[in-house]
């Protein structure tokens, strides 16, 4: 596998409003061969087939405004007819068309060896697909590129989907807690901004990356690098045991950014309306830094120690942070242990025992230009997020996708 993920560069970008045109932007800057003018061999997949659709029909019309640059756009997904699957891949492989934007339907069977660029318009719903997707390409051993456009709401609309998805066709329970537990881990390794992403992905699949070698062909890496920044791996269970108590604290029905918020020592009003400024582990995380706080929030929802469950509120879709008692009584024991990248040097945070450096002003800044994403946020607290995130979601629109995870489904069976 490292042969191969060597010639290839990982990166997240913050999906915006204004996505497409970004999109349009980047490829235009980076994926062009100068000498025909024309736009390089590139995939770009969707959550659904009508997202399909959309984004090649307005991906195409950006850059027909923009002018310029040549490319021709199409999409693939299984509703296509025969004969329309089989133009589609013709004129691909012929080079007729540059781009396709593709539900996950698109692939088999398909080994292009010149793709440059594989964009994820959504996020995929596991590391092992995103791992599938990316694969194809650079083929040819030259150098590739796979970006990620990460937004939270997509994330919860696929959250939505899996739970949905167990209410519709009667899911076993187990499938769509691995199912959950696989988009966590998708969403751990697109909101990280610490440690490399070579050494998350390989880690995901067993294998162990030394993050020098990496040479700032992550975003992640780069970015620390720019920033003069190192760090370490440390063991922060005792600090997760206390988030878990103050998780118990807060009667689990708190969001996540609200349980940042006490973790962090706010005294919003909201906190302060509640009296939970005055709970004695408020503020207890506040020496760590935020990045710090949501990472081991996110750690601790990735183990299923804690659970993010979405539910209905008077219309809108609401959130709550939930504790696994079985996990925690394992984390209580020692049996489970919570280790974490910490920033050491040059910037971001610094652990209690490393000192008493804050984080130098204007640090965070400097990687939120370089495009990298914040951290764990409020979900569907902005914009129009609020409103049932998956009731725009039709599933007849979705790719008979597995929303399953065989080998987390056999881990569980096997732990029982
Ligand atoms: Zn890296």
């Amino acid at each position: 596998m490292n042969t191969h993920l060597c010639a290839f560069r990982y990166e997240v970008q913050k999906k915006r409003k204004s996505v497409l045109d970004d999109m349009c932007e980047l490829i235009s800057q980076r994926f062009v061969d100068r000498n025909t003018n024309r736009v390089q061999c590139g995939i770009v997949y969707c959550f659904s087939r009508s997202d399909c659709e959309k984004v090649a029909r307005e991906l195409q019309a950006a850059f027909n405004q923009q002018g310029g640059v040549r490319v021709a756009i199409r999409h693939y997904h299984a509703n296509l007819s025969p004969e329309e699957k089989e133009a589609v891949q013709a004129d691909w492989s012929h080079d007729r068309v540059q781009v396709i934007v593709a539900t996950i339907a698109f692939g088999m069977g398909i080994n292009k060896p010149d793709v440059r660029f594989v964009i994820h318009f959504s996020i995929p719903k596991s590391l092992e697909g995103y791992h599938q997707e990316t694969g194809r390409a650079g083929r040819d051993g030259r150098e590739a590129a796979c970006i990620l456009y990460y937004s939270y709401g997509d994330c919860q609309k696929m959250r939505s989907m899996i739970q949905d998805n167990q209410q519709g066709i009667q899911t076993p329970p187990e499938q769509v807690q691995c199912n959950i537990e696989s988009l966590n881990s998708m969403v751990t390794y697109a909101e990280e901004q610490v440690e490399c992403r070579r050494v998350q992905l390989l880690q995901h699949f067993g294998e162990r990356f030394n993050p020098v070698d990496c040479r700032g062909t992550c975003d992640v890496c780069r970015n620390r690098e720019a920033a003069g920044m190192d760090y370490e791996m440390q063991d922060m269970s005792v600090e997760a045991q206390k988030m878990v108590e103050l998780v118990q604290s807060l009667n689990q029905g708190k969001t996540a950014n609200y349980v940042l918020n006490v973790w962090h020592g706010s005294k919003n009003q909201q906190v302060l309306k509640a009296g939970h400024n005055n709970l004695p582990l408020h503020g207890y995380g506040k020496d760590r830094g935020k990045n710090t706080g949501s990472r081991l929030l996110r750690q601790l929802m990735q183990k299923d120690v804690l659970r993010e469950e979405t539910f209905l509120a008077n219309g809108f879709s609401s959130s709550a942070i939930k504790v696994v008692p079985a996990k925690a009584r394992q984390l209580e024991r020692g049996e489970l242990k919570v280790v974490l990248p910490v920033i050491t040097s040059g910037g971001g945070e610094t652990s209690k025992s490393g000192g008493k450096t804050r984080q130098p002003r204007g640090s965070t800044k400097r990687r939120g230009k370089a495009g990298s994403v914040s951290p764990v946020r409020a979900p569907a607290l902005k914009s129009g997020m609020n409103k049932r995130v998956a009731s725009s979601v039709d599933l007849d629109e979705i790719e008979p996708i597995d929303l399953t995870n065989d080998r987390c489904v056999a881990e569980r069976k096997k732990k029982k």
